[in-house]
């Protein structure tokens, strides 16, 4: 067991002036219990916290950390900006350009973006140029995806909504709520159906193409293809939400994987390289109705400010030079195989989901398909599994609607000692 006396003594201090001690909800361990961890030190794979214990970190900054913490091409990029540059001119900067153009190269059906400062800004924003360019007011998510905190998509809402079970928040107008339709994940029908019934008032459909934040759970490719022919049919507005998907299924995304194109993607976390960036670009028609050169609306003090846009840049140019995906997609899958073996061998039968470098293993024996199945998880195990493994020292996300994400610094050896510490975890859990 790590000794926690210090993180206990910050959280009950925090608690006095921050909202439950946290700055984003499922940071403070409600669903998992015990206190949250208060990190001192990331490097690489590994964070060390206040009271010096160090864990091999599948979080990784909730997807940005692709590449580990400090990366050390990163982190020089940045001491060069720092120093050279300086952090914000609220001007055009060069380097906007550079990453508007890399962005368009590694993602085709990117013809026009427009940085902004996270993934919630990305989303709000794509939302309402859907809705200007269509003229239509209403959207269609799917149940359990989640789009940022906007208040269009916290209407049955994954993260740490659903965690905290409150997908539905309060302080969202009824008229917003209204505009709001919830499909079922992998489920054609149910848009078919949603559609008709609002025939000629749909916007756009939102989606994570891998949804990461019910567990995951990659969409089937037949569901993908007919939501994008049901969109071209219905002139509605198709968003791809990649926050968490993009660069990290492949470099281009789960539209590269998946071989279907969006008409507006929303990206952030990995785009951002471990500092606050997001982005939202598509098709040339479409994003010239931002403004100033169209009437729809958007704007950000910070946005595209030399800082971000550094770490952002260099992580890409390092996921495009270095192309990692084939190493993650074997050190993903080793994981796995390993845990199926423990599975095996302890007589469970509960369900792992993976997509390249995201993964998750659900506590029930259903298979995860949408947001319906992921519930049926026990999520008391899931409590207990958490708090084994922190024990082995590996610090998983302290919810069971959440990814686990692998980086590419991982060792062998770290993750010989992950499936190891899986066994013993899962043998706590089932105790
Ligand atoms: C994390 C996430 C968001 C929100 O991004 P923030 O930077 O936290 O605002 C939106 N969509 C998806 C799919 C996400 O995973």
């Amino acid at each position: 067991m790590p000794t926690l006396t210090r993180s206990a003594e910050l959280f009950e201090q925090a608690k006095k002036t921050i909202p439950g001690g946290v700055n984003s909800p499922v940071r403070a361990f409600k669903s998992v219990g015990g206190i949250p961890i208060y990190m001192a030190k990331g490097q690489g794979a590994y964070m060390t916290d206040v009271d010096g214990n160090t864990y091999l970190d599948y979080v990784g900054s909730w997807g940005p950390f692709i590449l580990g913490s400090m990366h050390p091409r990163i982190t020089a990029a940045l001491e060069e900006t720092l120093t050279k540059v300086g952090t914000s001119f609220g001007t055009p900067i060069e380097m906007e350009i550079e990453i508007a153009e890399l962005l368009a190269e590694i993602v085709p059906s990117i013809e026009m973006v427009r940085m902004v400062n996270s993934g919630t800004e990305a989303t709000m924003s794509a939302v309402r140029l859907a809705r200007g360019y269509t003229g239509r007011d209403k959207i269609i998510k799917f149940e359990g995806c989640y789009h940022g905190h906007g208040d269009s998509f916290l209407i049955k809402a994954g993260s740490g909504a659903l965690t905290l079970g409150a997908p539905d928040s309060p302080g969202v107008t009824k008229g917003t709520a209204n505009d709001t339709l919830n499909a079922k994940y992998n489920d054609i029908d149910s848009v078919r159906l949603l559609v008709s019934e609002n025939k000629g008032n749909v916007a756009a459909i939102i989606i994570e193409p891998v949804a990461g934040n019910t567990g995951v759970i990659p969409a089937n490719p037949a569901f993908l293809q007919a939501l994008r022919d049901l969109c071209t049919e219905e002139g509605i507005v198709l968003i791809f939400d990649e926050v968490m998907c993009g660069f990290r299924v492949a470099l281009g995304g789960a539209q590269e994987r998946y071989g279907i194109s969006p008409d507006l993607t929303t990206m952030g976390k990995i785009i951002g390289g471990g500092l606050p960036v997001g982005a939202f670009g598509g098709k040339r028609e479409i994003m010239e109705r931002v403004a100033p050169i169209g009437d729809v609306y958007q704007a950000g003090t910070l946005s595209g400010n030399p800082l971000a846009l550094t770490a952002g840049l260099e992580t890409l140019k390092i996921l495009r030079d270095e192309n990692p995906y084939p190493e993650l997609e074997r050190k993903a899958a080793f994981l796995e195989e390993g845990f199926r073996d423990n599975l095996n061998k302890l007589g469970l039968n509960y369900t792992q989901n993976r997509m390249g470098s995201m993964a998750c293993l659900f506590f029930t024996d259903q298979t995860v398909t949408d947001y319906d199945t992921a519930i049926t998880t026990d999520t008391q195990k899931y409590g207990k599994y958490f708090h084994a493994m922190l024990d082995e020292g590996i610090y998983l996300a302290p919810s069971q609607f959440e990814a686990m994400f692998t980086s590419a610094v991982m060792t062998d050896e770290d993750l010989e000692k992950t499936v190891k510490a899986n066994y013993a975890a899962l043998q706590t859990a089932e105790a």
